[in-house]
């Protein structure tokens, strides 16, 4: 902004920066760093705290509650008018405070994902922090990045940048190097990259002119702090929870209020107390609330384990999936790729020695070590391997280790070249033209004048790379291809393939033109085959097991060759050995032969898909979710986005993947590995039962009031409850314990019982008997006990209820601490914070009834020691018959 580099060229531009192509070196960029601050946006939520204040009133609890606020206020009933309104306002509060809290804890977790640039300073290429940047760092800029500060491009191949966070363009803008006039408008500068937009093809460098605040996207960066209110399958659930409380609530008043006028001859005054009392029984209050809460400790335990959620709602999402989408390498695979094997035509195979990224091993033929440097062919064939390429293999002094900028497949042949004594170095200054990897071509290509002629060299699938092939560079000269030779080398890709190994073609051929035309890539010289090996994770066969185990299908797609995915399948279990002559993977251009019925057949029954495009991957995606499916998919490059998008849950990978990916998807893995995608859905079937567990809890209590008021008036008693006595209950008593109920970690077979169905409601066929049987317990007791203390007064007696209800709530947070499973398994007090929460609401609730101020504002009447401890004895029996109920379930089901 303030430089206005654009209208610049290039020289004056590093002049005003006091900067170079070699960058800056690191005593400078931290001297910078000191006096322009972080590269950082301030964080702006101001616009959508209102948002988020008006959302806790918009809710049907709250349409019910302030009917329930009219009515008393109607019958001259001014505190529990004030009650009832001061509960509404206390409950907004809470709900907003909570979510404001989720919120915060989210924006948090999305600090965990460090993004980085690739700069160059020291005339070296280094990732750092984005934060890092300082203006007069030149920056190198590739596909799937997002631009990192504000930056003045003055090297392109053919860069294209979407720039639709700035400017609302969806089409990409390529970017030019010359200078514009003055008070061109930022739309127009086509030779700035601008901070916040992205990099969707191409290669580019560019010098950094402002960074954090002072760039473009800085200006109006109140636009972007936003939070997104999607709402999550469970959350539609537990509005239409909600809904249906409201229903009861209203049926239920509206019958007391006929029954109570029509047939008992009750006072009008009367029968509104009693509506008043029938609406705020059936209201869970604290239901919103106590949801959100459980999803924050969801996303909290999940980035423990390495899953970081950047969409809140993916959280219960993890929790019913059915089928998994993954890539095959980096996520099943180590991403550490070894070339071992390296095929020039005419001649045995080579073997290379040698680990990792450490550039140093031997080429070897039939067991002996031969001199690379006087074997022609391969010499030509490691030039391509060095050039075409834009990784970089750094050392860490610190650690004394080698480490990898860029992709590691270029890594593994940066690596072979430098083994052969290559100095990749000395030839960059010649490079003309580069066109970068892409998974939909599968190749990528390097244009290179070392003075003579431009040459192009070519790196890719090797199919491709063959298909493109004409001639072929024997031990004696370049040759045409023949029939014999493609066969041999396509044995040779399928023997390499076979053995789990990656293969690379290799090609060259002269050229005329200075830039590289993507269509223009033919009429090659194959030059050779290397075989590069990429190890399984140690972790990825037990967790494809579990995956099996939870009745969640694990699908491979991956862009790589079907021999090398079917090897990779086998060895982490994806494919079992057993049904041996069943068709175990499909490869795109067969799934392309197939008609509909075919394909829904094929994605079915085949776990293995190659050589796939994105475009592919999308379709397969969709189809699966047409047909019931509830998938995660992982996604790493720029063509990925949308299927990160439609996937139920979009998984991209922290370390590896692009920018983009990780901004289009809901879950980023902080260590790209497969078992953590399992670990976050066991995490979510947590969240989910969690979930399901305290929102029965509480329902358990609305129904057992509302029960026990429609049958004491329909015996002809009095009204068991007041209103304000029952909002004491659902709030104090049960917000107490469902908040700790909350932190319940699962327990047993989480991961052994299949998904849980995507329209399953909260309150299903399997939990309705328990509900039932605990609503007959809690409502019996409530009636008994009120009858038998009516002689002393109707005071003494809604003490009694009272206490019954207390204490049978108590009890049953036991019970719900797990919906299958005995408390005596699970370990009586073996949650801390519910043992906390039950002493607490102990204490409240003698508090309320004894202490005389308290007591009478509630309409309470002290209770003897002795009966006190009865109706507690009582109340257990809502855990025995819970415990019995569990037992019996378990038997019948075995
Ligand atoms: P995946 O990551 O699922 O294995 P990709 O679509 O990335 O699949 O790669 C497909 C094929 O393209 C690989 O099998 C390999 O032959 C080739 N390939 C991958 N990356 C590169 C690269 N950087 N340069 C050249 N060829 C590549
Ligand atoms: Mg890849």
């Amino acid at each position: 902004m303030i430089t206005k580099a654009y209208s610049l060229n290039i020289d004056q531009a590093f002049t005003k920066l006091d900067s170079n192509q070699l960058g800056l070196n690191e005593t400078e960029a931290n001297k910078r760093l000191a006096i322009y601050g972080p590269n950082e946006l301030p964080e702006t939520k101001t616009a959508s705290l209102w948002l988020l204040i008006l959302k806790q009133f918009r809710s049907w609890l709250v349409i019910v509650l302030i009917l329930a606020a009219i009515i008393s206020w109607q019958a001259g009933e001014m505190i529990d008018t004030w009650v009832i309104l001061a509960v509404i306002v206390v409950n907004a509060a809470i709900g907003f405070f909570h979510e404001l809290r989720a919120e915060k804890a989210i924006a948090s977790l999305r600090k965990m994902i460090v993004k980085v640039a690739k700069v160059i300073r020291g005339g070296h290429l280094l990732t750092v922090p984005t934060s890092q940047l300082v203006p007069g760092d030149v920056i190198v800029l590739e596909e799937g990045d997002s631009i990192p500060a504000d930056a003045r491009v003055f090297h392109s191949n053919n860069l294209r940048v979407v720039e639709a966070a700035l400017t609302g363009e969806s089409l990409p803008v390529s970017k030019s190097t010359e200078p514009f006039p003055e008070n061109t408008p930022l739309i127009d500068q086509e030779n700035m990259a601008f901070k916040g937009t992205f990099v969707v093809g191409g290669y580019g460098k560019a010098l950094v002119t402002d960074t954090g605040i002072h760039t473009a996207i800085g200006d109006i960066s109140q636009s972007l702090g936003e939070i997104k209110t999607s709402r999550s399958n469970f959350m539609k659930k537990t509005d239409i929870l909600a809904r249906q409380m409201a229903i009861i609530a209203v049926v239920s008043a509206v019958t007391l209020l006929l029954v109570g006028y029509f047939i008992r001859d009750f006072e009008i005054r009367e029968i509104l107390l009693v509506s008043i009392a029938a609406l705020v029984a059936a209201i869970p209050e604290g239901l919103p609330a106590v949801i959100s809460i459980v999803l924050a400790i969801g996303a909290n335990r999940m980035a423990k384990k390495k899953a970081i959620i950047r969409e809140f709602t993916a959280t219960e999402t993890l929790g019913s999936v059915t089928a998994i989408l993954t890539d095959k390498t980096g996520t099943l695979t180590q991403n550490s790729l070894t070339v071992r094997k390296v095929y020039t035509p005419g001649k045995p195979d080579l073997m290379v020695t040698g680990e990792g990224w450490f550039p140093a091993g031997n080429f070897h033929r039939q067991e002996r070590i031969i001199d690379s440097e006087t074997d022609a062919q391969l010499q030509q064939l490691l030039k391509v391997a060095a050039l075409s390429n834009n990784s970089e293999i750094t050392h860490n002094h610190k650690t004394d280790t080698h480490e990898l900028v860029g992709d590691p497949t270029e890594g593994a042949l940066l690596v072979l070249a430098k083994k052969g004594g290559m100095r990749p170095e000395k030839f960059r200054q010649f490079k003309l033209d580069d066109l970068p990897f892409d998974s939909k071509d599968k190749l990528r290509a390097t244009l290179v004048d070392e003075g003579n002629n431009p040459e192009l060299y070519v790196v890719g699938a090797p199919e491709v790379v063959l298909s493109r092939s004409e001639s072929i560079l024997m031990p004696e000269g370049e040759q045409p291809i023949t029939e014999d030779e493609i066969e041999e080398i396509q044995a040779k890709i399928a023997e390499w393939s076979d053995s789990a190994m990656r293969v690379i073609a290799l090609a060259h051929r002269q050229q005329n033109t200075k830039k590289i035309d993507p269509d223009q890539i033919n009429q090659l010289v194959f030059l050779g085959l290397v075989g590069m090996l990429d190890p399984p994770r140690p972790d990825a066969r037990e967790a494809v097991h579990k995956c099996k185990e939870a009745g969640i299908r694990v699908i491979m797609v991956t862009g790589d060759h079907i021999n090398t995915a079917v090897a990779i399948a086998k060895s982490t279990g994806i494919i079992e050995e057993k049904n041996q002559d069943a068709v175990k993977a499909l490869t795109e251009q067969q799934l392309l032969n197939l008609d509909e019925d075919e394909f829904d057949d094929a994605i079915n029954n085949i776990s293995v898909f190659a050589r796939l495009t994105p475009r592919m991957k999308l379709r397969i995606a969709g189809r699966l979710q047409a047909m019931g499916h509830l998938i995660a998919m992982t996604g790493d490059g720029v063509n990925d986005a949308p299927a990160l998008k439609q996937a139920d849950v979009g998984v991209s990978m922290g370390i590896m993947g692009t920018d983009v990916a990780r901004d289009s998807s809901d879950v980023v893995l902080s260590d790209d590995n497969f078992a953590t995608i399992v670990n976050a859905v066991e995490e979510g079937r947590i969240v989910f039962t969690n979930s399901r567990q305290t929102s029965f809890f509480l329902v358990t209590t609305n129904i057992a009031e509302s029960v026990t008021l429609v049958l004491a008036i329909a015996l002809g008693l009095p009204l068991p409850l007041l209103a304000t006595q029952i909002l004491w209950l659902n709030l104090v008593t049960d917000g107490v314990t469902d908040m700790a109920l909350a932190t319940e970690p699962g327990h047993g077979k989480i991961m052994q019982s299949t998904p849980l169905k995507r329209n399953e409601n909260i309150l299903n066929r399997s939990v309705l008997p328990f509900l039932v049987i605990n609503v007959v317990i809690m409502a019996g007791l409530s009636l008994a006990t009120f009858y038998y203390y009516l002689d002393e007064g109707v005071e003494i007696a809604r003490t009694g209820v009272f206490s019954i209800m207390a204490f049978t709530q108590l009890f049953n947070v036991f019970n719900l601490r797990s919906i299958d499973r005995s408390i005596f398994a699970i370990g009586m007090f073996s949650n801390r914070y519910i043992n906390l929460a039950v002493g607490l609401s102990v204490i409240l609730l003698i508090m309320v009834t004894e202490v005389p101020g308290l007591a009478s504002i509630f309409h309470f009447q002290s209770l003897r020691i002795l009966d006190f401890i009865i109706l507690f004895a009582l109340s257990s029996s809502v855990l025995w018959v819970g415990e019995f109920y569990k037992f019996i379930k378990k038997w019948s089901t075995k």
